[in-house]
């Protein structure tokens, strides 16, 4: 769906408009990724923005051109506030229910600002006037990519294509997800005609962990990963105190999930993560087991069909045991 083709024309007859770019809370690399790919676009377009990051994140992602520029929201409210409140114009990347960038959600809600949404999510809330969504495209990058070929192609460069290859990379699991389609291949081929060294962009994101990091997750797949054979689930659960031990830093637990699902015949991992004040889980799935419907129903989430979150104010044993307790209404979807 996309009604998005009109609105640069609009942006450019206005002098100094204000725009404001945001993205989901701890966002990856398909968030960041295409909210500085926007960004860059604009700057190219000789127009300011600004991206409000709901949170921090991982450090592997501040080689990205215009990283630097990024204001936190958790460490800037009140700027956040009025810099939302004053906005012409407010694109959402990456997310669709106003609930994913936490307090900032009223904010945007509130706002009179023009309203614009490019995501990949299903069942998008209904709070924004233009929109480029699709749920089967492989990445928001991707979309992006669409965007920028209807809008203005004459303004992609390098740092740009740089970004939109790093979110559709990762968020097709270096395309090998069943989202990625031949149009995804079509898309990179013509981002890698500038010249942005590929390699270099897997060895940023892949190979920049810390020591405790890679440590970290050899424990937690030797001591911490669980099977139920029966229902070809494997889960991982992680402690505040492990949490505290190998000094895990915002980003160490991504794809964590994922080594779950590199057991033969496993259909579904799961990764409970003892947070302060909140149990949250990732789910990844193979097949026909729908992680974002199991999300939804148990564990007030959602995200895609074999990638999905959610959240849980029992305790961690709490949670694991209501998570095995609902297996067995699922078997038939793990075969
Ligand atoms: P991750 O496991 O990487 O945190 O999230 C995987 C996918 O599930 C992402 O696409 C994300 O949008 C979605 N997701 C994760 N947590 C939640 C949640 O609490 N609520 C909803 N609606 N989606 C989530
Ligand atoms: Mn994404």
């Amino acid at each position: 769906m996309s009604n998005i083709q009109p609105l640069f024309e609009q942006i450019k007859k206005i002098a100094a408009p204000r725009i404001v770019i945001t993205t989901h809370h701890k966002p990856d690399a398909d968030a960041l990724g295409s909210s500085l790919g926007l960004y860059n676009f604009f700057k190219k377009a000789g127009i300011a923005s600004q991206i409000i990051s709901p949170t921090d994140y991982g450090d592997f992602l501040d080689w990205m051109a215009g990283e630097d520029t990024i204001i936190n929201f958790e460490e800037n409210k009140t700027k956040c506030e009025k810099l939302v409140k004053e906005a012409d114009y407010i694109f959402c990347l990456d997310f669709n229910a106003l609930s994913r960038i936490n307090d900032l959600g009223t904010m945007v809600e509130q706002s009179q600002a023009i309203k614009v949404l490019i995501d990949h999510h299903l069942n998008p809330e209904r709070f924004y006037d233009y929109e480029h969504w699709n749920s089967e495209s492989s990445s928001t990058c991707e979309l992006l990519y669409e965007v920028i070929k209807l809008w203005d192609y004459t303004f992609m460069t390098k740092e740009i294509a740089q970004c939109l290859y790093a979110g559709i990379m990762t968020d097709t699991g270096s395309f090998r997800f069943p989202s990625t389609h031949a149009n995804t291949h079509l898309a990179v081929a013509e981002l890698l005609k500038f010249d942005i060294e590929h390699h270099l962009i897997h060895e940023n994101i892949s190979d920049s962990s810390s020591e405790d990091s890679v440590r970290f997750v050899g424990y937690i797949i030797s001591e911490k990963l669980k099977l139920i054979q029966e229902y070809r689930v494997a889960y991982m659960t992680v402690t505040q105190e492990e949490l505290i031990k190998f000094n895990v830093a915002t980003g160490d637990t991504e794809g964590l999930v994922n080594y779950g699902l590199e057991i033969r015949g496993i259909k579904l991992a799961a990764l409970f993560i003892d947070r302060k004040h909140l149990v949250k889980m990732s789910f990844r799935s193979k097949g026909n087991f729908p992680s974002n419907e199991f999300a939804a129903k148990y564990f007030k989430g959602g995200g895609h069909f074999h990638a999905a979150g959610g959240q849980s104010n029992l305790t961690l044993e709490e949670t694991v045991e209501k998570f095995k307790n609902a297996l067995p209404e699922w078997a038939h979807l793990l075969k």
